[in-house]
């Protein structure tokens, strides 16, 4: 069960579970903007698991959940190359390229794994993007603000900015 929390702009910033945003609640450190269906019984009394949470102070800090795997670097690349920007989406060509290639220390992060086709990638063989002349698009590396939200859960797309809910 997810949670969306939308930035004192009521603007995307991550997907939590729903223990942590009960947390942020308790902590009074958001608030709730759209109950679930869903509530837990304490012995005490009951508690409604929120569907969407609003920071209460301005926050860039995202608070992310998301797992760290090849379709989630393909979303956040938005299925394209990062170096010649070419839509991969309905392409067998999709690969990851690590920008300081695993063989010289490059690890699997966030910030050194990108969507990439397979001839760029190819091109690049064991050297940095520098070394092969090679240009990374500009766009975050980080998970911020890339998932399809909708894929989640289709309640959020109205929060999307437009752009990404396209
Ligand atoms: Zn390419």
């Amino acid at each position: 069960m997810k949670v969306l929390v939308l930035n004192s702009s009521y603007l995307p910033t991550g997907v939590i579970n729903w223990k942590r945003g009960l947390k942020l609640l308790f902590m009074d450190k958001a608030d709730i903007i759209e109950p679930s269906s869903y509530k837990i019984r304490t012995v005490n009394r009951e508690y409604i698991i929120p569907n969407v949470i609003k920071l209460k102070t301005y926050n860039n800090i995202a608070y992310m959940d998301y797992k760290y795997c090849r379709t989630n670097i393909y979303k956040r690349d938005r299925y394209r190359c990062r170096y010649c920007n070419k839509s991969l989406k309905t392409n067998n060509s999709i690969t990851i390229d690590h920008i300081i290639p695993k063989s010289r220390g490059g690890k699997d992060t966030w910030e050194n794994t990108v969507t990439s086709c397979v001839e760029c990638n190819y091109k690049k063989k064991d050297l940095t993007p520098e070394e092969a002349g090679m240009k990374l698009l500009p766009g975050s590396l980080k998970p911020t603000y890339f998932i399809n939200l909708a894929d989640i859960n289709p309640e959020w797309v109205k929060y999307l900015p437009v752009r990404l809910a396209q």
